[in-house]
């Protein structure tokens, strides 16, 4: 995707037409009216996810032969505490993030981090500071908002933004509904709601005249692009009578069948009784 990249100078930092925007403070502040001023000039202070955004982040950044750098939106509230992103509570660290000898926890008390965007080999790198010390503040402005992606989550990306669609759901901006093959059904017709046969519509089958419905009318686009049953046949009434019929007739064979076996069983049952009705009385004899 092609993006265009445009310098402001005296506040924004600079705009791309996709993705987030990164920004700077004119003026240097502590690290907590830092972040103050990145939300409430655009959405927060910077949030690094890998080793190419910071690269993106200070090739932007004005450069600067000495402190005070740029403030980065990483932090932590105690010594042994994990190093986290503000934005997203990430704590992506790269391998070679840190300046040399950093961090160093200087005085006990370093809880913040700078940027340096100087031109000597720690350009780039990360060094943990007092967070009452003022700096300058890199920022970023979002991209993602809650329309954006239509029916999907937006996900910043450094050139872009990604939609991820819901189920259902397809295009780059989640804009479009999942469809259905086109119903087509002999000596029949059909209505859709909204007038669609998109993922969740449903369609409802009507007979011409002279022919009868066999199975259910409604069928409805899945998430999967498949309908959600067979669609129904129209049959004539004439066909359909002798469908009926002829699986009447086959009912009836069936109950015959079996009531004839059934009683076969039972008669047989009663001649196996019989000799031992006869035989029975002698053992009165003996007692
Ligand atoms: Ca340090």
């Amino acid at each position: 995707m092609k993006w265009t990249l445009i310098l402001l100078l005296g506040g924004p930092l600079a705009e791309t037409t996709l993705g987030w925007t990164y920004h700077y403070s004119p003026t240097p502040m502590n690290w907590t009216q830092a972040r103050q001023w990145c939300q409430t000039h655009y959405t927060d202070m910077v949030v690094i996810q890998n080793q190419k955004e910071n690269d993106y982040l200070v090739s932007l950044l004005p450069n600067k032969t000495k402190s005070p750098y740029y403030w980065i939106g990483i932090t932590k509230n105690h010594k042994n505490e994990t190093w986290t992103w503000v934005g997203n509570n990430s704590t992506w660290i790269g391998e070679q993030s840190w300046a040399t000898n950093e961090p160093n926890n200087n005085f006990s008390n370093e809880f913040c981090v700078e940027i340096y965007t100087n031109s000597g080999e720690n350009r780039g790198k990360w060094n943990d500071e007092k967070c009452i010390n003022k700096k300058y503040t890199a920022c970023y402005k979002a991209q993602c908002n809650t329309t954006i992606c239509g029916r999907g989550r937006c996900e910043e990306t450094i050139e872009n933004i990604k939609c991820h669609c819901d189920p259902g759901f397809k295009g780059d901006r989640c804009q479009t509904a999942v469809e259905c093959p086109p119903l087509s059904q002999p000596n029949a017709y059909h209505n859709c709601t909204e007038g669609n046969q998109t993922f969740n519509s449903t369609c409802h089958f009507k007979c011409n005249p002279g022919f009868l419905m066999i199975g259910s009318p409604n069928v409805t686009c899945e998430i999967t692009g498949a309908w959600s049953g067979p669609r129904p046949i129209c049959e004539s009434y004439k066909q359909a009578l002798l469908a009926v019929a002829g699986c009447g007739a086959l009912t009836a064979c069936c109950c015959i069948c079996f009531c004839w076996m059934k009683r076969r069983k039972r008669k047989k049952l009663a001649q196996e009784r019989q000799p031992e009705e006869v035989t029975s009385p002698s053992s009165e004899v003996q007692g």
